[in-house]
């Protein structure tokens, strides 16, 4: 863990440098940094112990290099760790010389900035600013500036120690931005984009107290739990279902630009083991270009019911009902389920359809009723409050936010009665979602396609699975 965080400490420092620097000027530095590097990824004495408990495997330092891949032509990669993965030359057609270098100034847009001030605060005058913004519609832009953007000054020095600005980079993000360039007293102006660098990592997390702690131990980003909770939201209630051992996997990507990590990307794949029973998603993009997770038998994971009602991610990043909020699965005394949970967790459709009722109703307190295709009914009880827009006669997507939990009607605290109908008989919503139709699958005829672009990926990914697992059941050497 320390390792991978040195190195990709040191490959941001170095990405830092390469971003303003010329490529050229950077040789020998890249040279040192290789050989740190390498000494870096030598097996160190003592780290067996350590690489045998762990639990987190970076793809990009060696299990799968050829995984990783770039929306840009790929870089040319050597066998050991390739410097190219951390050296990219930015995208600036014209490099200044390394006297100007220094002069780079960066300067990052904060809350309440003004675009006018930040030029005063570099040596530039309104004059300067109005003729950026009077060369082209591009350099409007400078007018409505954001938290988090980044402005980017070349100020060469004269002789006589004046300065003029030469360039001027504004990067809305580090993927887009335009570059402003003096040409006499006009500048013109070309759009910067980039395109990251997109690298698989891979980690597996086992359940201990709850999906999102297990998260926050492998440090998988909170997004990524989430994303995966989505994913397999159609065949696991993450609220009632998981149990102390459950353990689940995720490969997902991570974007970098010039070495330096910019942001999380889409899961690839997933796996989660419930109760002993695994279930595995991959990510497909069909012919029209619509994203979905399905099996390796090319059925979606989207279901036509979700598990549960309830979206606690949203709300509580250490929510553990096993623990803290014992759960009241009383269908028999008053055919509904009961999910205990903090006042204010939003309550989602389960499926499609159209709100029926969304008023008070006696002991549920305030209650929404969902009309369903097939003959389908569910209802959401006690509800502190319901979600902008909610009333009779809207129409419904699955996942929709309907309304909140609360202790409205009679509820002793905070909790969501859920109840299921199938042409108006109450059901048990955990065991008949089981029986209602297969969810849609690929198009027979997108078959071909869909195993070609899983079939590797899937294979990859059922690797690094039995490697990890088996790593981490094999008994301790001491
Ligand atoms: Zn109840």
């Amino acid at each position: 863990m320390e390792l991978i965080e040195l190195i990709r400490q040191f490959a941001r420092k170095q990405a830092r440098l390469v971003s303003h620097y010329p490529r050229g000027h950077l040789t020998l530095a890249g040279t040192l940094c290789g050989i740190v590097l390498v000494l870096l990824v030598l097996p160190l004495g003592g780290g067996e112990d350590e690489a045998k408990s762990r639990t987190e495997i970076v793809l990009d330092i060696d299990l799968s290099p050829d995984l990783e891949r770039s929306v840009e032509p790929r870089q040319d990669q050597t066998d050991e760790l390739a410097m190219s993965d951390f050296i990219i030359t930015p995208e600036i057609k014209d490099q200044p010389k390394l006297e100007d270098v220094t002069l780079w100034q960066n300067i990052e847009i904060k809350s309440g900035d003004k675009v006018s001030a930040i030029f005063s605060k570099v040596g530039l005058s309104d004059q300067d600013l109005f003729r950026v913004l009077n060369s082209s519609d591009e350099a409007k832009v400078l007018n409505q500036v954001y938290p988090g953007y980044q402005l980017d000054f070349l100020i060469p020095v004269n002789a006589d120690g004046k300065g003029e600005l030469e360039q001027l980079r504004l990067l809305k993000s580090p993927l887009e931005g335009f570059l402003f360039t003096r040409n006499n007293n006009n500048y013109d102006v070309e759009s910067i984009l980039n395109f990251p660098q997109l690298r698989p990592t891979f980690k597996v997390g086992t359940i201990a107290d709850s999906l999102f702690m297990a998260g926050q131990r492998e440090q998988i980003p909170a997004v990524t739990i989430m994303e995966m909770a989505n994913i397999f939201g159609g065949v696991i209630d993450f609220i009632l279902d998981p149990r102390t051992g459950d353990d689940f996997s995720i490969l997902y990507d991570e974007k970098y630009l010039d070495g330096e990590f910019i942001g999380h990307g889409d899961i690839l794949a997933t796996q989660y083991t419930n109760q002993g029973k695994t279930f595995t998603a991959v990510r497909y993009s069909n012919d029209e270009g619509e994203v979905g997770y399905y099996n390796a038998e090319g059925e979606s994971m989207r279901k036509a019911f979700l598990r549960s009602p309830l979206d606690v991610f949203r709300i509580s990043s250490n929510f553990n009902p096993n623990r803290r909020h014992p759960i009241l699965n009383t269908i028999r005394a008053h055919k509904g389920t009961d999910y205990a949970a903090p006042r204010g967790t939003p309550i989602r459709a389960t499926s499609d359809g159209q709100v029926t009722r969304a008023s008070r109703n006696g002991s549920f307190g305030n209650l929404v009723i969902v009309k369903h295709a097939g003959g389908f009914e569910t209802k959401y009880a006690h509800l502190s409050k319901y979600a902008n827009g909610i009333k009779k006669g809207k129409r419904v997507r699955q996942g929709d936010i309907i309304g909140y939990v609360g202790t409205t009607g009679s509820a002793t605290g905070p909790h969501l009665h859920y109840e299921f109908l199938m042409g108006g008989v109450h059901q048990n919503p955990r065991t008949i979602i089981d029986k209602l139709p297969k969810a849609e699958s690929i198009n027979p005829a997108e078959m071909d396609s869909f195993r070609t672009q899983t079939a590797d990926l899937l294979k990859r990914f059922s690797n690094m699975n039995s490697t990890t697992f088996i790593t981490l059941n094999q008994p301790s050497a001491d």
